[in-house]
């Protein structure tokens, strides 16, 4: 192996704490590396399965350095960690992805102008400087979103064909934004990627969502497309991912248009809630091919071994206390997975299930009643 890889026995630090972190501990653990993590909560859902955890703010450079002088690599949990910190810790530790990939992507308008320079097609956008010009550019319905930190919905307003655009965006307190045409897609998908060191690529089957609330509730794979249309999008994210010099998993979420043709959503640069299928249903899962990736071992077989739908588990359904889940652990095609959060809270992800299944219409339809059953009962 050559002095750039890193086998199993070494130490991986994971910025942030959340169920992305706690699946690859999972993973890393699995092969025999040993994992590190760096969250405000020593309870996180990644603690939960780390060797040991460096209590701290994601923004917290001394803490950072703290984690960065104990691990031989750094990867993350989530995009919001922020590009100086990363960078601070370049010097200490590889960082991968790297600083610049964060810089890119962290800021949506950043990473529309990204897109716009690599050609890449994407719904009509505008900065937010003067809410009517950007309406003016972008047409109405629109949605206006904030730059940073915004995820599952968050940081978003929804600005319909009338009413007072000011009043709605006061919601957003004055955070700098970006607005886009609302658009009528057929369906929404994500391809999934990782990208290694040596510039190897392994993609998923492409993954096909629908969001309630603006929050991922089921991943169906492989989605159902004609083969142009997986090419175009298998072509996308190789550019995307080439052209960010990323390394790691990626996914890049686009809408299908009736047309057929494809827009980018956002690009994340990491493991992706709807790439969780895969673990279970593909020879490797996102987890492992991260950890894989990041660590310099060749990429493994993204190949699915079986058809999949996933279903997340959200806060609301533990109003009336943790769910029963004799229904879920009654279907032998059915795999629970909960991320151990102590606070269920309405919107929050507290947990997955994963239909291992051909059929998938068969697989979506039985998501559906057990989602139903679990909120008939919450
Ligand atoms: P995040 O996932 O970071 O919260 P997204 O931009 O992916 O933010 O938005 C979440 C969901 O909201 C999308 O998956 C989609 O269902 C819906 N959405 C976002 N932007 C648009 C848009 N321009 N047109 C239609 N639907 C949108
Ligand atoms: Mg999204």
């Amino acid at each position: 192996m050559s002095p750039r890889v890193l086998g199993p026995g070494a130490t991986i630090g994971v910025l942030g704490g959340g169920q992305l972190g706690r699946m690859m501990a999972v993973a890393a653990r699995q092969m025999g590396y040993r994992v590190m993590v760096l969250d405000p909560s020593p309870r996180c859902p990644t603690a939960q399965l780390a060797d040991g955890v460096v209590v701290g703010a994601l923004d917290d450079r001394e803490a950072a350095r703290a984690l960065a002088r104990q691990v031989d690599v750094i990867t993350l949990d989530t995009e919001h960690v922020h590009a100086d910190v990363l960078e601070a810790l370049e010097p200490i530790a590889p960082v991968r992805p790297g600083a610049s990939v964060l810089r890119t992507i962290q800021d949506r308008l950043v990473q529309k102008q990204f897109l716009d320079q690599l050609g890449l097609p994407q719904a009509r956008w505008a900065p937010v400087d003067d809410i009517h010009t950007a309406l003016a550019q972008v047409g109405r319905p629109a949605i206006v979103k904030v730059r940073r930190a915004g995820y599952d919905g968050k940081g978003q307003v929804r600005i319909g064909p009338d009413g007072d655009a000011e009043a709605l965006i006061a919601a957003l307190r004055g955070e700098p934004a970006v607005a886009e045409e609302v658009v009528g897609f057929a369906r929404e998908i994500s391809v999934i990627l990782a990208r290694g060191m040596d510039g190897a690529i392994a993609i998923y089957p492409i993954a096909e969502n629908v969001h309630r609330r603006h929050i991922l509730h089921t991943t169906r794979a492989p989605a159902p497309m004609t083969a142009l249309s997986r090419s175009q999008a298998e072509s996308i994210a190789v550019t995307v991912a080439e052209a960010l010099g990323h390394v790691g998993v990626i996914a890049v979420e686009m809408f299908e248009l009736p047309d057929g043709r494809l827009l980018v959503n956002e690009i994340a640069p990491r493991t992706h809630n709807s790439g969780h299928y895969t673990y279970g249903a593909c020879a490797t899962s996102q987890f492992e091919q991260h950890i894989r990736a990041v660590c310099g071992v060749p990429l493994g077989d993204p190949r699915a071994l079986t058809g999949a739908v996933m279903v997340n588990l959200i806060g609301d359904l533990w109003s009336q206390g943790v769910p029963d889940w004799r229904e879920v652990l009654a279907l032998p095609e059915a795999r629970l997975h909960l991320y151990g959060k102590d606070t269920p809270a309405p919107g929050r992800k507290m947990g997955h299930v994963v239909l291992l299944d051909d059929d998938t219409d068969q697989a979506l339809a039985t998501a559906e009643m057990l989602i139903a059953t679990l909120a008939a009962r919450s």
